[in-house]
């Protein structure tokens, strides 16, 4: 088929991914329908999401700035230069992220993110249909089912190529699982989330400093908070399902009161409906999905949450799904066989999106029960010294994660170098005194060849 035959796609679902997507490929002249089983948030708000608001870095933005919208998402955005870290006795320490103000991350409102990117994909030509749920598809008709959320009913509506941008639970992967065995493989987290809010001060300002992602962390579990442009904060409790304390033992409003004077007593005096939005809250549950194929020939392909939904604790799982969006509106853009454009998408994200996945895991126990020890805070010393010793080579974990676009999976095997050497040249000391410089920096050139972030 010629590329002018194929030039059409249709995207399920119009959440993060499904509108940054859309309005790449409707920019690039593509023919873009989009399915989105909710209905449209610019008309009657924005009907919830699972966090309220996301932490946003380079990756995300440098997809945000490929389809113009960063400086529209921007405008809506808070500066966190570090993490706050709140201690058991109500100490705060600022742990920064990166070196300087060039170095920060951003925390966005999913609902006004969602909308901004809406907007945009309408402008650039991309065609909304809200209130359509992909219900079933005929791989063989090429027609999809959509289940009229409004009126009742279903619509029969045929397709050159389906993009599932629907999200974790994904009716279009259940639909290609039908077909094919994709090798599906969910992994739920012992550990569960609850959020809750801090409101503006009386004067309308923050009841924190805004600037940060605050932490509690405490071991076992944590509580975070990051701040939001209308100067509030979301604040979420991450708990373990099982113990104590734990979604099991803490049972309702009276007794999540109880434990946050316990262990976040300066917190407590900042949520004041804390016992209210605890009883009315859901609990959200945590999972990483793992796939085996993420497409079916040149018929459909999964991106974002839909192909690899993972813990939330590196922030990234926005930030790949934005990847996601450039990197297969590129393989689109590459060649006109769908299946080969699909192919060597899978080929490019998947062994990435496995590595952020691992590191989304690990990055929770740093979280909860690193950032206040007093052995994470001596290599995070060695970490910093090397950095600016070899700043071509030793590149800190957190900023090739956060502030470069380096693939995740060479930034994984990095970390992975990297902390063997932090451990090793930090073991049995106090500090840094001592420390055989020439030894390290006879290991950093050794092991750690010159990292280039990649161009365009
Ligand atoms: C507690 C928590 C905190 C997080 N924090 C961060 C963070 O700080 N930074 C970060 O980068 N990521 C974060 N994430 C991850 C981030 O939320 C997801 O990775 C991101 O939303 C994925 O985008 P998506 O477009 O793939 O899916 P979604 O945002 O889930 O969008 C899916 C869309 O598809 C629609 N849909 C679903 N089924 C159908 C259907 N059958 N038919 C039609 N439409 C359908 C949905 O209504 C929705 O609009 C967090 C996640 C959680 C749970």
């Amino acid at each position: 088929m010629s590329i002018g035959e194929l030039r059409h796609i249709t995207i399920i679902g119009a959440g993060l991914a499904g509108a940054l997507l859309a309005t790449l490929m409707a920019r690039a002249g593509w023919r873009v329908d989009v399915f989105e089983k909710r209905g449209d948030p610019r008309v009657q708000g924005y009907a919830g999401g699972r966090s309220i608001n996301l932490a946003l870095t380079e990756r995300g933005r440098h997809a945000l700035r490929m389809a113009d919208a960063d400086d529209a998402v921007m405008r809506q955005a808070v500066m966190m230069r570090g993490r706050m870290v709140h201690a058991l006795d109500g100490r705060l320490q600022l742990q920064r992220y990166g070196r300087d103000d060039s170095e920060v991350i951003w925390s966005i409102h999913r609902g006004d993110l969602n909308i901004t990117l809406l907007d945009l994909a309408q402008k650039a030509g991309a065609t909304l249909h809200f209130d359509r749920r992909l219900d079933s598809v005929d791989f063989d008709g090429s027609v999809a089912r959509f289940a009229d959320e409004q009126a009742g009913g279903f619509h029969d509506i045929g397709f050159a190529a389906l993009i599932g941008a629907d999200g974790a639970g994904s009716s279009l992967r259940g639909a290609m699982q039908r077909e094919e065995n994709l090798g599906e493989r969910t992994e739920f987290l012992d550990h569960a989330y609850k959020e809750l809010e801090i409101p503006p001060s009386a004067n309308g300002g923050f009841m924190m400093e805004p600037n940060a992602l605050h932490i509690w962390p405490r071991g076992h579990y944590m509580c975070i908070a990051l701040p939001n442009d209308e100067r509030t904060f979301t604040v979420t409790l991450f708990l373990p399902n099982q113990g104590d304390p734990s979604f099991a033992s803490v049972r309702n409003g009276r007794e999540a009161k109880a434990l946050f004077l316990r262990d976040f007593a300066d917190a407590v005096p900042l949520i004041p409906e804390l016992e209210q939005d605890w009883d009315a809250n859901p609990t959200g549950l945590l999972a990483t999905l793992y796939l085996d194929r993420w497409h079916l020939g040149g018929q459909a392909v999964l991106l974002g949450d839909a192909a690899h939904a993972m813990v939330p604790f590196h922030g990234q799982g926005m930030n790949c799904a934005f990847e996601d969006c450039v990197s297969l509106a590129r393989h689109l853009e590459a060649t006109d066989d769908l299946a080969d454009a699909f192919a060597a998408f899978e080929a490019e994200r998947k062994p990435n999106a496995l590595a952020i996945q691992e590191m989304a895991l690990e990055n929770y126990v740093e979280m909860r029960d690193k950032v206040d020890d007093s052995g994470f805070l001596l290599q995070r010393e060695l970490e910093l010294a090397l950095q600016q010793r070899h700043p071509q080579r030793f590149v800190p974990h957190y900023t090739m994660v956060s502030f470069m676009r380096i693939p995740y999976a060479l930034a994984q095997h990095r970390s992975h170098v990297q902390r063997d050497l932090l451990v090793r040249h930090t073991a049995g000391r106090a500090s840094l005194d001592g420390v055989d410089w020439a030894a390290v920096d006879a290991d950093v050139h050794a092991q750690l060849p010159v990292l280039e972030e990649i161009e365009g």
